[in-house]
């Protein structure tokens, strides 16, 4: 059986590794000449710089993805575990590093301010049980929404209604943290967990706090090399497993037959049969551009689909290495409450903007040229409104983001440090990665009840479309997107198998 998968990002590279570990012909489609998407790399004038993602968590998700194959991750990547997870620098001059440990986290925070650190600790454990009721009820299963976690679970036990209850539903991760951390600072540091999904603590729901647990339960790891030995890793497992891959070859649409995929076409007028698809395009456009009609309206009328923020990096070849920063960095606003209005209500740049700072060479000194480093910077900012001109707006912001530094994180003389320079703006993004409005993470979650579904990974308007990705269930960032392939293509050949199993020849003929 042939299965296209449109788009290599690390949902695409681990859904056709886990189909062809299966015994699946796979062919993988990307629009661009490297394999990867937004897990890319910019390699210049000695200074080396991920182009996205940056900070790993959850390492077991992409072991799970190696045991498929009956490899071992450690045979393809060597990963470093870091610990501070992250370095924090507040607007008050002070400064936190966030620790694997919760004892020891919280006994820092004793030491900040007597008594918060109990609040850490009660915390992390809500967090942990929220993480428990995310296994349960979201992970490793193809879920759309919140009528298909209870079908999948089976009889409305009470067991499942405790889980339930302790779920915090219509309460917010921003209200939730609150109620644990009595200290605006430590508080603010914990709504950032929230913006590995490009989404306001102000709005999205009280489950997303399990992210705290999700990362202190591993940690977080450096692969050597940087994130972009991630997709290599896969590239390299996939092609030992057989997988074809085609880069610099656009899908345009695909060929549906009474109601089922296919095939595709090719930008270049290419059209090649397949038995079944998987697209990690952007869940939204694969709808309204790869089908369109009808399907793409039924599809479009189910929900509303508001993209996750956009942002602003700046990759920075400095000749000289700041010594008190982390590898990784927050240099957070002066008001959190202010800068999530701008981004996610106003639509417009945060004034006083948070800045996520990666400092990769003192974990890997070959990034950059001896004594020097290669400093990534990441702005959040609101996905593109049809005003945005950042090709206007870029220069005036990049002197907000350096003066934000200067004055927050000690570096008072970053401008003159800096000897080579460049930018991704939401723009870039938008055209590089194909997503919806510059989104860097998909869809938001926003939305008390229902902000954490997004669309399964099995289409219910097209037989024999799956999908995987940030925009597609369990939701953006490296493990879920990782996760999400790996569901896709379970889901998938569980159909395949359904199918045979019953004699009807596989997905095509299947009901
Ligand atoms: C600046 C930045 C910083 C980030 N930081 C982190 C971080 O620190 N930690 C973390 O976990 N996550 C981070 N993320 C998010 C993370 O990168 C994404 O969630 C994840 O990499 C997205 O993977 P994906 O599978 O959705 O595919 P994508 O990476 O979005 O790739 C999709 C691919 O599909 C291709 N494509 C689309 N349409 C077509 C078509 N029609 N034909 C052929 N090819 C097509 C595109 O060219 C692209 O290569 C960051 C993202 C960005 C941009």
């Amino acid at each position: 059986m042939r299965v296209a998968v449109i788009g290599s990002g690390l949902g695409g590279l681990s859904a056709a590794v886990t189909l062809a570990a299966r015994g699946y012909q796979v062919v993988v489609f990307d629009k661009n000449p490297w394999l990867g998407g937004k897990a890319a790399v910019l390699e210049e004038k000695g200074f080396r710089f991920d182009m996205g993602p940056t900070i790993l968590i959850r390492p077991s998700v992409l072991r799970k993805v190696f045991a498929e194959a009956g490899r071992r991750l450690e045979d393809y990547l060597t990963l470093v575990h870091l610990d501070p997870q992250w370095r924090c620098f507040f607007d008050d001059g002070s400064v936190l590093d966030l620790l694997d440990d919760t004892a020891a986290m919280s006994a820092a925070l004793d030491r900040r301010k007597p008594g918060i650190g109990q609040g850490f600790t009660d915390f992390m454990r809500l967090s942990q049980e929220l993480h428990r009721i995310s296994d349960r009820f979201f992970f490793w299963k193809s879920v759309d929404s919140m009528k298909d976690t209870f079908r999948i679970q089976g009889a409305f036990d009470a067991a499942v209604l405790k889980d339930v209850m302790r779920m915090r539903l219509g309460k917010t991760v921003g209200g939730t943290i609150r109620e644990f951390i009595k200290d605006e600072r430590v508080a603010q540091m914990l709504d950032h967990y929230t913006q590995y999904v490009g989404s306001s603590p102000d709005a999205s729901p009280a489950i997303l706090c399990a992210i705290g647990h999700m990362q202190s339960e591993e940690g977080i790891w450096y692969p050597m090399g940087g994130t972009r030995a991630v997709p290599e890793a896969l590239v390299r497992l996939g092609r030992e497993l057989g997988v074809e891959y085609r880069p610099s070859c656009e899908v345009a649409r695909l060929t549906l037959h009474g109601g089922r995929v296919a095939g595709l076409v090719t930008e270049a007028g290419e059209s090649l049969p397949f038995d079944a698809v998987v697209s990690n395009e952007d869940a939204v456009r694969t709808y309204r551009e790869l089908i369109g009609g009808s399907i793409a309206r039924r599809f479009d009328k189910r929900r509303t689909y508001e993209p996750a923020c956009s942002g602003v990096v700046l990759y920075l070849g400095l000749n000289r290495r700041y010594e008190h920063l982390a590898h990784h960095d927050f240099v957070f606003s002066r008001d959190p409450h202010e800068e999530f209005h701008h981004i996610y209500e106003l639509g417009e740049p945060a004034p006083d903007p948070t800045c996520y700072l990666a400092s990769t060479s003192r974990t890997e000194p070959a990034t950059a040229p001896a004594g020097g480093d290669a400093l990534y910077v990441l702005v959040h900012t609101p996905y593109l409104r049809p005003h945005h001109d950042w090709a206007k707006m870029l220069p005036e912001y990049r002197q907000v983001i350096l003066n934000k530094l200067k004055r927050t994180a000690g570096m008072e003389d970053l401008e003159s440090r800096i000897v080579f320079e460049r930018a991704l703006t939401p723009e870039d993004i938008h055209a590089r990665y194909k997503v919806l409005n510059g989104a860097i993470y998909g869809l938001s979650s926003h939305g008390r009840w229902s902000g954490a579904f997004k669309p399964g990974n099995a289409s219910s308007e097209v037989e024999g479309l799956f999908l995987a990705g940030g925009a597609a269930h369990p939701g953006p960032g490296m493990p879920m997107v990782l996760m999400s392939g790996w569901i896709a293509a379970d889901t998938l050949d569980q159909k395949f198998r359904g199918a045979e199993a019953a004699g009807r020849g596989g997905l095509r003929e299947s009901a």
